[in-house]
């Protein structure tokens, strides 16, 4: 089985097949090493917003997390150690790009195409990640400014920041961590901002030591703590799932917003328009200290053109800087791979999903799509879950479904199309009374369609339990049949089913 990418997912898919007994995998990652986001976010301040505890597998706890809120290096060195101590390394394959995927149903097995040859495998699991490919500025004359300019996921560390005016444009997720971390070097600090946004208290604090030596010893402390964070979570969750129930959160925000800015103009300008919890909800406890400083400036515009030096905002604003940092996020939608991976008919998964949006079952498989398995899918995601649960809940998915192959005997699986569109149909029902549709606001939680094809409108416990029952009545399962000859592939990833047997562990 091929899985594409090497972050979070593919390394946690990796690590739950092995430990069931699975050892034809490949994972194939096209940079030089594992990490996904934590590897390509060094950006100053980068820092994960969900408590460390609740981010990292449950299965292995790391007891050194420095701080509640741990920092990316933190992070990316906790992937890392986890893939070495479960002998991930062995099946990764570092610098090999997956360029397409081709169902052959003759064969049952997809025909990856990578940088590194063809392979042929009877499972694809793209994990190529939702927040991936940055999204860029595009305005005139940007390509001719005369200074360094540059996305916060590639950040340029050869830039030296001290003493220069800095730009950087955006306002969030990456904006509220990265304005604090690099203002004190810079002579001026202009920050465009197109849509205020909510800000919540970040409770960031260093974990004690004694903390950690106890949760490092006694599971129940540890279990705990991450069950308390994880009953935090799903309150804001609730809460954002009820938006009568946000105006006390809201509360909070503008209390948190009144005490650090006394200038009413900047305080108007940083109140949002929309309810909380409309946009992904944003924490910070530095971001409005680092703009009430003086060097510090706050436009509340878009950046609408680049002339030489001068970054031109929508409402006229001029200003001069020498370096542009664009902190303008992600193509959060399609995964990275939609345009390149070809199921039954040929088509891709992006030609399938045209019209309506991303859409798969339970955020994992898209009819027409056999033995694919999507990790962080559409719909699955929400602005107050730790990814790492919702992850947790797939893999157990996954493990279930080849299970299931397995044991019948079948070669391949593929959702059945009236169970998708009834699945599917449900989610955008119980979208329409949530704060991330009814909240008044624009975002990229919405497919062009108007289909809110991002969130999961439900608790993450009912997307727990949803995901721990595989249902294999929802899918038509094919046996095996004399397959035709195919030409001789790469035989690396050539899998089969193990037998039901020793070494699983469930
Ligand atoms: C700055 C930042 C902070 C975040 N903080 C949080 C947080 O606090 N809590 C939270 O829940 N989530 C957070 N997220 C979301 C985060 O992306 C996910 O939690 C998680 O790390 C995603 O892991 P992943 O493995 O699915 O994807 P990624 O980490 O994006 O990994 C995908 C991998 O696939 C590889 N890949 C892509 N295409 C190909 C190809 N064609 N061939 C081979 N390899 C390929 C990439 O190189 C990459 O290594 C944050 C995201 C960012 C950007």
């Amino acid at each position: 089985m091929v899985v594409v990418g090497a972050g979070f997912s593919g390394i946690g898919a990796a690590l739950r097949l092995r430990r069931e007994g699975w050892r034809d995998i490949l994972v194939l990652e096209k940079a030089s090493q594992l990490g996904g986001t934590w590897r390509e976010n060094t950006y100053p301040g980068c820092a994960c917003d969900v408590p460390s505890s609740l981010y990292s597998y449950s299965f292995t706890p790391n007891p050194r997390w420095s701080r509640i809120f741990a920092g990316q290096r933190e992070i990316h060195d906790y992937l890392r150690t986890t893939a070495e101590r479960y002998g991930v390394d062995e099946v990764l394959r570092c610098g090999v790009r997956v360029v397409e995927a081709r169902w052959d149903q003759n064969s049952g097995r997809w025909l990856v195409r990578t940088t590194d040859g063809e392979y042929r495998a009877r499972v694809l699991v793209l994990a190529t990640g939702p927040w991936h490919e940055p999204r860029r500025l595009v305005v005139p004359g940007l390509g001719e400014f005369p200074g360094p300019v540059f996305h916060t996921a590639e950040w340029d560390h050869s830039v030296d920041l001290a003493g220069r005016r800095v730009a950087v444009v955006g306002s969030g997720a990456s904006t509220v961590q990265v304005v604090p971390a690099i203002q004190a070097r810079t002579a001026a600090l202009h920050v465009f901002q197109r849509t205020a946004q909510w800000l919540l208290p970040k409770p960031d604090l260093p974990v004690p030591p004694a903390l950690n030596w106890c949760a490092d010893r006694l599971p129940g402390i540890r279990h705990t703590v991450r069950a308390g964070q994880y009953g935090l979570q799903e309150g804001i969750g609730y809460v954002l799932r009820h938006p009568r129930l946000v105006g006390p959160l809201e509360a909070v925000a503008r209390t948190h917003l009144r005490r650090t800015v006394r200038d009413p103009v900047l305080r108007g300008a940083l109140t949002p328009d929309h309810r909380l919890g409309c946009k992904r909800l944003l924490t910070s406890s530095t971001f409005y200290q680092a703009l009430v400083q003086p060097h510090v400036h706050l436009h509340p515009t878009a950046v609408s053109s680049v002339r030489g030096r001068h970054l031109i905002g929508a409402d006229g604003t001029t200003v001069e800087a020498d370096v542009v940092i664009t902190a303008t996020g992600f193509r959060v939608g399609e995964p990275a791979l939609a345009r390149s991976v070809h199921g039954t008919t040929g088509r891709t998964l992006h030609e399938t999903w045209a019209e309506d949006g991303p859409q798969a079952y339970l955020g994992t498989s898209v009819t027409g799509f056999p033995n694919l398995f999507l990790l962080l899918g559409p719909n699955l995601l929400s602005g107050s879950t730790s990814a790492i649960s919702v992850l947790e809940a797939q893999l157990a998915y996954l493990a279930a479904a080849l299970r299931h192959l397995r044991r019948e005997g079948h070669v391949s699986m593929d959702v059945r199309p009236a169970v998708q569109s009834a699945y599917n149909a449900a989610v955008q029902e119980a979208l329409r009374t949530t704060v991330y549709n009814a909240g008044g606001c624009s975002s990229y939680y919405f497919h062009s369609s108007g289909r809110n094809t991002f969130c999961w409108p439900w608790s993450t416990g009912r997307l727990i339990r949803s995901l721990n029952r595989f249902d294999a009545a929802a899918y038509t399962c094919h046996a095996p049949s004399t397959p035709a000859p195919v030409p001789a592939p790469r035989a690396v990833a050539e899998d089969t089913f193990p037998a039901d047997d020793e070494g699983i562990t469930a």
